[in-house]
C-alpha cells in the first residue's frame, strides 16, 4: 500500500496511525479529522478537565515530538463526507478528495441531544469547546444542576458538579441506571454512590420537556435567546434549572459513509478483526462493531487498531481482537473498574471488602466460571483478576 487514510483524528485514529508506522507502513499517512484539535482525550473532560484539577495541555495524546515521528498529512478541521464505492477515495466536505489504498474509520460517536428547540445553558458532553463552554459556566457560581440520564457520563458529571458546590440533580428514565452494564445488584450500589455527593437521584421518569424564558444577552443588551428555566419530568413534576447536562447515550458517527458499499447498523459493521466488507477498509473505536458488538470504551479503541492495521496491511483477516472489554469509571472519589462479559443470570459473588465498606472485588459467574469482575476501590486486585480473566479467555498458543 502507498497510502493509507485515517478518518477520525482523535484516540482511535492516533492508536490506527501509530500502529501502521510500528508495523512498518513507511507510506504516505494521511488523517482526517472533523475536529480542528490534534487528538486529545476525553475521560478527563467529565472529570478533572470540569473541576479545574487539569488543564488543556494535560489532554494532549500526541506532543509534538510524536507527530514529527508519524509524519503524516494531518487534514483537520474537515470532516470527510464520503467514501466511494471501491473505498479508494475519501471524499472531504471541502470539496477535495484524498485517493488511497487503505482506509481505517475512526470517527467515534457524538452524543445524543434532546429533541426540540435549543436553549442557552443546556450542554452535551463530548468534545473539548463543550467541556470549555460547561466548565465556563459552572465557575459562574453555584447554580441548580439538572443532569439528564445516570449512565457513566451523566454520573461522573453529576459528581464534578457536586464537587464544585452546585446543587445537582439527576433524572433517569430506567428504575435504576447502569442495570445493562453491571446487573441490578451492583447498579443498586453504584445508584447509591449519588448520596455521597449530596446529589438526588430521580428515577423511572423521563423528560416531558425543557421549560425556558426568554433573556437579554451579549454587550449591551443586543442579543435575544431563550434561556433553560427548568425541566419538566413525564410524572408532571417540574425541576428548576439553571443548568441542563444531557447524558443519555451517543450515536455512531457513519452518516458521512451514507452511499458506500459499507454495511452500517448502529455502527460500522466489521467482522472480529475489524475488517468491513471491503478488505482495504477497517474500522475501530466508537465508530466500530467489531464482531456484532459495539464499546465505547477507551481501551477498545486503543486495542482494536493494532489488530486492524495488521489485517489492513495484510489483506485479509489474520487476526482477530481478543481482548477482554475493559472500562474504567471515577465517580464521588470512588474508582470503579470493570472488565468481561457479563449476561443476565450471572451469579454475583464478593470476593473482597463489602458494599458497606464501598471498597471490594465482585465475581460476576456463570456455570462455574468467571465471566466478568467488577472492582470499587480496589484497583491492583481487580488488576490481578481482570489478568486472570484475560488468560483464561485467551486461545492456546500451537506449539
Ligand atoms: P472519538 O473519541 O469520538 O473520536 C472520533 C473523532 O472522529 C472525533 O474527533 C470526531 O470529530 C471525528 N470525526 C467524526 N466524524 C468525522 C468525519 N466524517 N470525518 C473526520 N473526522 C470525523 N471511556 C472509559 O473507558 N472510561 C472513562 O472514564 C471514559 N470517560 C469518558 C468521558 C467522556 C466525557 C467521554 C465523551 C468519553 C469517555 N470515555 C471513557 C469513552 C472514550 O473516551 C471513548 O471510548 C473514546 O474516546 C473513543 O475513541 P474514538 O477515537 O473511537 O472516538
Amino acid at each position: 500500500m502507498r497510502t493509507v487514510t485515517v478518518v477520525g483524528a482523535s484516540l482511535a485514529g492516533l492508536y490506527a496511525a501509530r500502529a501502521l508506522r510500528s508495523q512498518g507502513f513507511d507510506g504516505r499517512l494521511v488523517v482526517v479529522g472533523a475536529e480542528p484539535h490534534r487528538p486529545y482525550d476525553r475521560p478527563p473532560l467529565s472529570k478533572d478537565f470540569l473541576t479545574g484539577k487539569a488543564d488543556e495541555d494535560q489532554l494532549t495524546l500526541c506532543d509534538d515530538e510524536e507527530t514529527a515521528e508519524l509524519d503524516a498529512e494531518w487534514l483537520l478541521g474537515v470532516p470527510a463526507r464520503g467514501l466511494d464505492t471501491r473505498g479508494r477515495t475519501v471524499l472531504l466536505a471541502d470539496g477535495r478528495t484524498v485517493s488511497t489504498d487503505g482506509v481505517v474509520i475512526a470517527t467515534g460517536a457524538c452524543p445524543r441531544g434532546l429533541p426540540g428547540p435549543v436553549y442557552a445553558g443546556v450542554h452535551l458532553l463530548r468534545t473539548l469547546p463543550d467541556a470549555r463552554a460547561l466548565r465556563a459556566e459552572l465557575a459562574d457560581g453555584p447554580r441548580r444542576i439538572v443532569v439528564i440520564g445516570g449512565g457513566f457520563i451523566g454520573a461522573e458529571t453529576a459528581s464534578s458538579c457536586a464537587a464544585l458546590g452546585h446543587q445537582v440533580t439527576v433524572v433517569e428514565a430506567a428504575e435504576l441506571p447502569l442495570v445493562p452494564q453491571l446487573g441490578a445488584d451492583m447498579a443498586t450500589f453504584c445508584a447509591g454512590l449519588h448520596q455521597r455527593g449530596d446529589v438526588r437521584l430521580i428515577c423511572g421518569t423521563g423528560v416531558a420537556a425543557l421549560r425556558a424564558e426568554r433573556t437579554v444577552t451579549g454587550p449591551g443588551g443586543g442579543a435575544h435567546g431563550r434561556a433553560v428555566t427548568g425541566v419538566e419530568l413525564t410524572d408532571g413534576r417540574l425541576l428548576p434549572a439553571d443548568l441542563v447536562i444531557v447524558g443519555i447515550g451517543a450515536v455512531p458517527h457513519t452518516g458521512w459513509l451514507s452511499g458506500s458499499p459499507l454495511a452500517v447498523d448502529d455502527g460500522v459493521m466489521c467482522d472480529d478483526g475489524c475488517v468491513t466488507a471491503l478488505p482495504q477498509v477497517v474500522a475501530v473505536g466508537d465508530v466500530a462493531r467489531v464482531g456484532g458488538v459495539r464499546a465505547e470504551h477507551w481501551t477498545s479503541a486503543t486495542e482494536q487498531p493494532a489488530v486492524a492495521v495488521r489485517n489492513l496491511l495484510a489483506g485479509r483477516t489474520t487476526e482477530t481482537v481478543r481482548t477482554v472489554p475493559y472500562f474504567w469509571s471515577d465517580q464521588y472519589g470512588a474508582r470503579i473498574q470493570f472488565a468481561g462479559r457479563r449476561r443476565d443470570g450471572d451469579t454475583v459473588r464478593i470476593v473482597e471488602g463489602s458494599l458497606e465498606e464501598g471498597s471490594f472485588l465482585a465475581h460476576y459467574e456463570r456455570a462455574g466460571h468467571t465471566t466478568a469482575v467488577l472492582g470499587v476501590d480496589r484497583p491492583r486486585p481487580f488488576m490481578r483478576a481482570r489478568r486472570t480473566l484475560r488468560d483464561a479467555t485467551r486461545p492456546p498458543v500451537a506449539v
